[in-house]
């Protein structure tokens, strides 16, 4: 017991008393100045009576109070008072708990939107009572129009609708929908409460992506390891079944040397790609002579050429030495690839110009520009796809892998910069490397 109930029971008590009182100083003055005792009485019982009216009209008010009771409590001295004053009090701490779980279910519905998962609930008859945004971006839903649907009626894709029907969702489904964009879900369902459902919803999109890229990737080499391993294991079996000329001999192995140098080309495309993709970005403060590269490059294209095009190196610096940063084996590299690709798809005596430039703006440029048999339009954009060959058998007789622009986009872009390509089939093409100014600098 409290206090103010200590307070409120003494003043029920002090009411009995007074009434009491009044009863008994109405029968004993009664009695003094020879009123009947009756008289005495009926005083004190008009005076209880007063005072029962007067807390019914109270209690009255009170009540009025209560149906309505955001409106202000009344005015009221005494007990009464102390009752609405409780029975407000008690209002506002319902009040205050309310608000208190509407913020904390505020923020739990904020942690689940935060989510790139999406979170739907259904009720038992499969009828859409919550989705989260990222939920209805996934199937295509809005969270207000679509409340109270059947979800089947809305999200029809066949896979989530058998699976939705079978009603076993130990395993996740996936399924292929398209909002605009061709996107790929996993969708996990848990059943809770009484036969009501958590639907659970990811995009893998990336990762179904990157995991057929994967598998595509594993076939290529296989299939390029196997070709020349296929040739070398015939010209093994020639040579240990045949008779042969010195001549037949000396040709058969001057054929599986070309086989294994290609497999030796394409393992060292291979180990130049994994160690450029597992390595961090390249230090920006790593500064390299872009005259020792483009010397090298010199060397190595001019040995390649073997004299068959007419071609010139230039390295535009305004009297000055140019400098990039990055790793200077992935310039090599990437330049290198370009260079070789110009004197394997340029028929002899065609030109092949070798630039780098830096420009007023300080970014740098560094192109290769051939007269060769140049591009049609539609190869164009997919170039730098591993493994893709306009002309299969071209690359592969010329010693090409079928990775090197693929080398070169990585590169590039690992530095801040882009590959672009402009060519006409026929005519030529010109592949032109840019480098950002941050990444360039003459000193
Ligand atoms: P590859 O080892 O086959 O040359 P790349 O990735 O270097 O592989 O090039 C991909 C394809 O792009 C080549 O197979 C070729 O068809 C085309 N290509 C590359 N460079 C040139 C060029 N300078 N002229 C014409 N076609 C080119």
């Amino acid at each position: 017991m409290d206090t103010s109930d200590s307070w409120l029971l003494s003043r029920v008590g002090a009411r009995l008393l007074a009434a009491s009182a009044g009863g008994f100083a109405g029968w004993w003055i009664g009695n003094q100045i020879g009123y009947p005792a009756t008289t005495g009485m009926a005083a004190a019982a008009s005076a209880v009576l007063i005072l029962s009216v007067n807390d019914t009209l109270k209690g009255h008010r009170l009540l009025d109070w209560l149906r309505t009771p955001e409106a202000v409590p009344p005015d009221l001295p005494g007990m009464w008072g102390e009752v609405a004053h409780r029975v407000q009090r008690v209002v506002h701490l319902k009040d205050v708990r309310i608000a208190e779980e509407r913020a904390r279910l505020r923020e739990f519905l904020s942690a689940i939107e935060a989510s790139p998962n999406g979170v739907m609930l259904l009720d038992a008859n499969d009828q859409i009572t919550w989705i989260s945004s990222a939920a209805a971006d996934h199937f295509g839903l809005n969270p207000q129009r679509d409340l109270m649907q059947r979800v089947t009626n809305l999200v029809r894709q066949p896979a989530f609708v058998q699976y939705l029907a079978a009603g076993d969702y130990r395993d996740v489904v996936k399924c292929q929908v398209s909002h605009g964009r061709q996107t790929v879900l996993q969708i996990l369902v848990r059943v809770y409460g009484d036969g009501l459902k958590l639907v659970l919803s990811q995009d893998i999109t990336e990762r179904e992506r990157s995991d057929t890229m994967r598998r595509d990737f594993v076939a290529n080499v296989s299939h390029e390891i196997r070709t020349p391993l296929t040739v070398l294991n015939g010209f093994i079996e020639t040579l240990g079944s045949l008779p042969l000329t010195e001549v037949e001999r000396k040709r058969v192995i001057t054929l599986m040397m070309q086989q294994s140098e290609r497999m030796q080309g394409l393992v060292s495309d291979l180990l130049t790609l994994a160690q450029i993709e597992g390595s961090p970005r390249p230090a920006s403060d790593r500064w390299i002579k872009v005259d020792t590269l483009m010397a090298r490059i010199e060397t190595d294209g001019r040995g390649l050429s073997r004299d068959r095009h007419p071609m010139t190196f230039v390295t535009e610096a305004g009297g000055k030495h140019c400098e990039i940063a990055g790793i200077e084996s992935e310039w090599l590299s990437a330049m290198g690839n370009l260079v070789s690709n110009a004197v394997r798809y340029t028929p002899e005596g065609k030109a092949i110009d070798v630039r780098w430039q830096t420009l007023p703006d300080g970014s740098a440029e560094f192109s290769v520009k051939d007269g060769g048999i140049g591009i049609a339009p539609e190869h164009i954009p997919r170039l730098t796809e591993r493994f893709y060959r306009v002309d299969g058998s071209r690359s592969r007789e010329t010693g090409g892998t079928g990775l090197g622009l693929s080398i070169v986009k990585h590169v590039v872009q690992r530095h801040g910069g882009e590959l672009r390509i402009t060519s006409e089939a026929g005519k030529g093409s010109t592949f032109t490397l840019s480098l950002p100014a941050v990444r360039s600098r003459l000193v």
